[in-house]
């Protein structure tokens, strides 16, 4: 038997929060009297750690993937994916445009080097494109007194045949918990692209699911939304649940006790003894370590359950296993079934809180080595 350790992966429940996101828009378009914005459902690294391939399966009701990985927009299109695909870092050489346009991919323009590769290239089948500016993130983007600039130029190369669409973008720092700079970022983008022609594309999970931020975009344009976290069932709120949002976890990571000690009082438990027994107890060793991808700076208390019943972390996680407490659940003994996060587990969020973490970090850093299956239905 292999070692009990493996994530299973709903394909329902992916489907479940895109309409859920959906669902959303569509309301709140409605009641505004405007087109609902489309969706380009996030899916970069590796649709974080769920697997693109499952993704390319479970989001084909969105009308666009973004991501940016070029092996994994091939991955996408050799899936079977057909529609609009946004490369969020856009090309990183000029060699790329030809794949860019082979694969027909959405590209980010972000710099003037961008640019200038776009100028220097021959012609080919013409690229849809964002161009986009730095409302205050400070990552990527042309500066705001670039950005018309910029704009034109792209526009240039769209009457020269080199690209299709051109848009504009940006994105937030702090959708998730500060409205003053949200709205400041949104004003700078509306000031530096006022009177551009194009669709428009601003936001995360965050603002996805803030009905108000994407309601500031005048309802004349095209608007597409950038989800990711939410898709996977993970909150992109400091002091809101996934479950309060009713998004379904995506991952569920099990394992089993593989193995049981009884601990007198005063006893350490595991590496340096982080965790003394204050009186005797049983403890259950779980086949579950950092090397799986579970997070080793999660403390004693971090939130686990075991036969259905929730208990916690005693001790330090080493790479292969980590320790619990039996004591909620005197019943369970080698074979019990743990669920590290997931459904009808703990949360994801939990977990990553927990450990002075976020759940996209442990949601991307499964490790290989979990054998990975797939819950169509
Ligand atoms: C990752 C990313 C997103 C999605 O962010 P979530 O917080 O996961 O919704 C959207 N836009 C850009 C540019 C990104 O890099």
């Amino acid at each position: 038997m292999p070692r009990p350790i493996s994530a299973s992966i709903s394909l329902p429940s992916l489907k479940h929060n895109l309409a859920v996101v959906a669902r959303q828009l569509n309301s709140f378009s409605q009641q505004d009297n405007r087109v609902a914005p489309h969706i380009w459902a996030v899916v970069k690294a590796n649709a974080y750690g769920h697997g693109i391939h499952n993704a390319v399966r479970a989001f084909e009701q969105a009308q666009g993937l973004a991501m940016l990985d070029l092996n994994e927009a091939v991955r996408c299109r050799e899936a079977g994916w057909s529609k609009p695909i946004l490369m969020l870092e856009g090309f990183f050489e000029p060699a790329d445009i030809a794949a860019f346009r082979d694969y027909s991919l959405w590209t980010t323009l972000h710099c003037q080097e961008q640019l200038d590769m776009l100028k220097a290239t021959g012609p080919g089948r013409p690229l849809h494109a964002l161009v986009k500016l730095n409302t205050g993130m400070n990552r990527l983007g042309f500066a705001a007194h670039q950005y018309a600039d910029a704009y034109h130029q792209a526009l240039a190369e769209q009457r020269r045949g080199v690209l299709d669409t051109v848009g504009k973008m940006t994105h937030f720092a702090r959708a998730d918990d500060n409205v003053s700079v949200t709205e400041d970022q949104f004003g700078v983008f509306l000031e530096a692209t006022r009177d551009l022609p194009g669709p428009v594309s601003l936001c995360n999970s965050a603002a996805t699911l803030t009905p108000r931020y994407w309601l500031w975009t005048p309802p004349e344009f095209e608007q597409w939304v950038r989800p990711g976290i939410c898709l996977y069932g993970s909150s992109p709120f400091p002091n809101q649940s996934a479950h309060d949002l009713d998004l379904q976890p995506a991952m569920t990571l099990r394992s089993q006790i593989i193995g049981v000690q009884d601990v007198a009082a005063g006893q350490g438990v595991g590496y340096g003894h982080s965790f003394v027994a204050p009186q005797a107890m049983r403890v259950g060793v779980v086949a579950c370590g950092y090397a799986d991808g579970y997070p080793r700076h999660a403390p004693n208390g971090t939130p686990v359950t075991v036969d259905g019943r929730p208990t916690h972390l005693l001790g330090r996680v080493s790479m292969d296993m980590l320790i619990v407490d039996l004591t909620p659940v005197p019943q369970a003994g080698i074979g019990s079934s743990v669920v590290l996060w997931g459904h009808d587990g703990p949360s994801v969020d939990q977990v990553a809180h927990a450990s002075g973490t976020i759940g996209y970090e442990l949601l991307c850093a499964l490790a290989p080595r979990v054998p990975v299956s797939v819950q169509a239905e």
